[in-house]
């Protein structure tokens, strides 16, 4: 969505609802649900009584042999964010190798699968959620389904940070940056080469739709942020958002941030390219 939807939105309606960065699930019975069917066991002071578990940090392919199966046991509080890429990088790692060695990625339990237990876990604290999401990414079966979970998923943050704040200062459709301009669409616009003539002119996105709505789902442009919103202190930095920091490498990054304008098919078909 461009932000000029964004502020239409905010203007025309009394109540919203904003967006949540928040898309896992808990429910009464104490667990995470993810998607494919996986879902997590909320335990609390370490009550894990399941011998079949292997601390996230220190997983052993033999071990996991042994038991038949991966089941992991996460604690937040045995380690800090600072070392949350190292383990899922890991993780990913050990996820490819058990399903080359055919063993099993949690254990059955009524139709659905565990792959584990979490202790200490705080449903308001970020990092333990995107450390979560994390996990769910991991556990998709094909780059392609990762790649997309993960680009909606920072998308729907990207979304969700700016809904119902105006953020960019909107006031009869023109923005903070461009005030005093003649631009009604914020920054979705850029300049085109004429045909005849070494002059350029600036032209309205193409993906910009009459409704004001983006028809492109372009993660780099959710990501940019221009002076006027830096000064105020909104700036992302891809290293700051997990899911992309440990996912996609320097390449990929540099293709994350710099696509503006573009569709997200092609995005993703560009990191797939890229991709390990
Ligand atoms: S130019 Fe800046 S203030 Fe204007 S819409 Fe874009 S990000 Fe927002
Ligand atoms: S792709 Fe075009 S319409 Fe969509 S946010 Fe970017 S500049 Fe705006």
């Amino acid at each position: 969505m461009s932000r000029v939807k964004l502020d239409l939105i905010v203007k025309n309606i009394e109540y919203v609802n904003i967006m949540c960065y928040n898309l896992l699930w808990r429910n009464k019975m104490g667990i995470i649900e993810l998607d494919n069917g996986y879902y997590i066991e909320l335990i609390e002071d370490g009550k894990c009584k399941d011998d079949r578990i292997q601390n996230i940090q220190t997983i052993k392919l033999r071990e996991s042999r042994n038991k038949g199966c991966l089941l992991l046991y996460i604690d937040f509080r045995e380690f800090d964010k600072d070392r949350y890429k190292k383990i899922l990088r890991k993780l990913l790692h050990i996820k490819k190798m058990v399903k080359f060695l055919k063993i099993n990625i949690g254990v059955n339990q009524d139709s659905k699968i565990k792959i584990g237990y979490i202790n200490n876990y705080d449903e308001n604290n970020q990092y333990h959620q995107e450390f979560i999401q994390a996990i769910n990414a991991i556990l998709f079966n094909t780059k392609k389904e990762r790649y997309n979970y993960i680009y909606d998923t920072v998308c729907n943050y990207l979304d969700g940070y700016f809904y119902g704040k105006n953020l960019c200062d909107f006031k009869n459709n023109q923005c903070g940056e461009k005030r005093g301009t003649t631009s009604r669409i914020g920054c979705c616009h850029h300049f085109r080469v004429k045909w005849l003539g070494p002059f350029t002119e600036l032209v309205p996105c193409e993906h910009l739709k009459d409704d004001y709505t983006c028809g492109a789902k372009c993660i780099s442009c959710k990501l940019f942020t221009c002076d006027y919103l830096e000064k105020k202190g909104v700036k992302f930095r891809i290293k700051d958002i997990l899911l992309l920091d440990t996912f996609f490498n320097s390449l990929q990054k540099y293709f994350i941030k710099y696509m503006v304008f573009t569709p997200k098919d092609k995005i993703i078909k560009r990191l797939m390219i890229t991709g390990a």
